[in-house]
């Protein structure tokens, strides 16, 4: 996920608490997300099978919806969460 706060963001793993060590101001989006991926981060988009009707490639991002919690189009995995094996809740 991407964290905000105070004008900078961050971004966060999706599956542990680990974050990116760099914060970065808004219009440099981009950088982070490369800079973070050249660091063995993965940043994917997801897929958004539910709702084939998106609109962001029109707008630019997802519509929102009232009362719902949003969702965030892109996933994002920290190295070491990479390197795991796509195993949840199993013990081996
Ligand atoms: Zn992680």
């Amino acid at each position: 996920m991407i964290e905000r706060h105070e004008g900078r963001q961050q971004i966060v793993c999706d599956t542990c608490p680990a974050s990116f060590a760099h914060t970065y101001a808004d219009a440099d989006f981009r950088i982070m997300i490369d800079d973070a991926k050249a660091k063995g981060w993965r940043i994917s988009q997801a897929k958004t099978e539910a709702n084939p009707r998106d609109t962001s490639d029109l707008f630019g991002k997802a519509p929102t919806v009232a009362g719902k919690a949003k969702v965030q189009p892109y996933t994002h995995k920290c190295p070491a969460c990479c390197a795991k094996p796509q195993q949840q809740g199993r013990l081996t």
